[in-house]
């Protein structure tokens, strides 16, 4: 006889953690599981997986930053933990329902232990001249320079491991199990479940979906993906790092809060806004670009890393879809990700890198030098969202608690479902939806 869990949730990154713990912390018999293998908190990720797991992308040389193992990216994340502004959750078409994150919200930040840092007075200064206001850095952190780790939960302790799942199969409208492939005695198995989560992130949720049998045009799987739009450059000045001692728990890390599109008087000929992360000044070895200045003067100098993030909005040009040919190692259909620029994206792309230019110039002392770092237009922040959309009154593959309207049994619990990955670093809010999840799962299963 088949095992039948209440749950069965894919994917043991932060998402799939969060919504376990949920439902186990209710009584529920839920089956976590991962791709991967679980590491030992404090390991080094496996390399061939921390770029590349099998997807194409046109358009650019897209790097993807991956994790296959339990805890997911969350072994690479930075812990910058903020809420999302609900006029931008508006603004990004966040269902109404979806929107009314403030309880979600706190029970994460107690979850996470989230702390905030204080406010360098450079930031504060630079900030008020651009019409902005510096926050300062709100961080989910085990210890000074470690971010949390889903794999310290409880749940995830509790997680299968190199179980990939397939697809889901269905009967009429409801999903009865997920297929899985294990990979240790490369058998396929049937994971049987009352109510079915994926937070395996929306490219590979999108690719279960697609190989499911769903109406995926109907639904619109696959499409609105999106990322976000990042630049960065170093500020280099001829001065030592300041003591760390006095300056709070994140010393120099702040964020500048979106200052495009907020009013009349900053519109831009595109959707989104951007904000920008300021943190150091540091050593030049701490970031390992020492050999930028000639070896005896290393000590005389210090970097501070001006990063923007722009939130871009969907597109009919961006989606993912199955290539026809290409295989992965398991046999599966290579996830194919269309990344088409807009003009609008590319007036983006021009401003974010100006931007934090003009950040740096304001910041920087004489005899300073600004190098590019990260170009928009060239590379994924590892921040995708869409391929599952949530929408109002019928419209978009899931419903605002991120109830897929194609299969009633069915829930998507990480990006997937957002609109857009929003104008600041995502996971809090991610991990609110996750909550969310979790809730309305343990209704629906209690309404049965
Ligand atoms: C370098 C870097 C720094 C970042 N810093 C920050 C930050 O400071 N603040 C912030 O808010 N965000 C940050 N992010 C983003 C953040 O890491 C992600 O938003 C978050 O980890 C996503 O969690 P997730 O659970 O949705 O997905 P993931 O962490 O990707 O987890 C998905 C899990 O699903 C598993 N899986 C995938 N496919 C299958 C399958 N078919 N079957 C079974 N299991 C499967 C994978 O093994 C993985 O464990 C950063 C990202 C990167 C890359």
């Amino acid at each position: 006889m088949t095992r039948t869990w209440d749950a069965v949730v894919v994917g043991a990154g932060l998402c799939g953690v969060r919504v376990a713990e949920e439902l186990i912390a209710a009584g529920l018999s839920v089956r976590l599981l991962d791709a991967g293998p679980r590491l030992q908190l404090g390991a080094t990720c496996p390399e061939p997986d921390r770029r590349t797991w099998g997807f194409k992308a046109d358009g650019g040389s897209y790097d993807w930053y991956r994790v296959r193992a339990v805890g997911g990216r969350s072994w690479l994340w930075g812990g910058w933990c903020y809420r999302f502004d609900q006029r931008a959750l508006e603004r990004a078409g966040w269902p109404r329902r979806a929107r009314r994150l403030a309880a979600a919200y706190r029970r994460v930040e107690r979850r996470l232990g989230v702390v905030e840092g204080l406010v360098d007075e450079r930031y504060r200064r630079v900030a008020e001249e651009i019409g902005s206001r510096a926050l300062p850095k709100r961080g989910a952190m085990s210890s000074p320079s470690t971010a949390w780790n889903a794999t310290s939960a409880s749940a995830a302790q509790r997680a299968g491991t190199w179980e990939v799942a397939l697809h889901v199969e269905t009967k009429g409208h409801h999903a009865t199990c997920v297929e899985t492939l294990d990979l240790r005695k490369e058998k396929r198995r049937q994971v049987r479940a009352r109510a079915i989560v994926l937070a395996a992130s929306p490219v590979e949720t999108a690719r279960i979906l697609l190989r499911s049998d769903v109406d995926a045009a109907r639904w619109g799987i696959g499409r609105n993906f999106t990322d976000h739009m990042v630049a960065s450059v170093v500020l280099l000045e001829p001065v030592p790092p300041p003591p760390r001692d006095g300056r709070g728990p994140f010393p120099g890390a702040a964020l500048i809060e979106n200052f495009v599109n907020v009013d009349d008087a900053s519109r831009q000929p595109y959707r989104g806004g951007f904000s920008v992360e300021v943190s150091g000044p540091v050593s030049l070895p701490s970031l390992g670009i020492e050999r930028m200045v000639p070896g005896a003067e290393v000590d005389q100098w210090s970097a501070t890393q001006v990063h923007a993030m722009g939130e871009v909005f969907p597109d009919p040009q961006r989606y993912v879809d199955l290539h026809p040919e290409l295989r992965d190692a398991w046999d599966r259909p290579v996830p194919f990700i269309h990344m088409g620029w807009s003009d609008a994206d590319r007036a983006m792309a021009q401003d974010i890198k100006q931007a934090c230019i003009s950040i740096a110039d304001l910041m920087a002392v004489p005899g300073s030098r600004v190098i590019p770092f990260h170009d928009p237009l060239l590379a994924g922040a590892g921040h995708e969202a869409g391929t599952c959309m949530m929408g109002d009154h019928g419209a978009g593959a899931c419903n605002g608690d991120g109830r897929l309207r194609a299969l009633a049994n069915v829930w998507i619990a990480d990006a997937s479902v957002m609109p857009t990955p929003g104008d600041r670093h995502p996971s809090l809010t991610l991990l609110a939806h996750a909550t969310r999840v979790g809730h309305a799962v343990k209704r629906w299963i209690a309404s049965r």
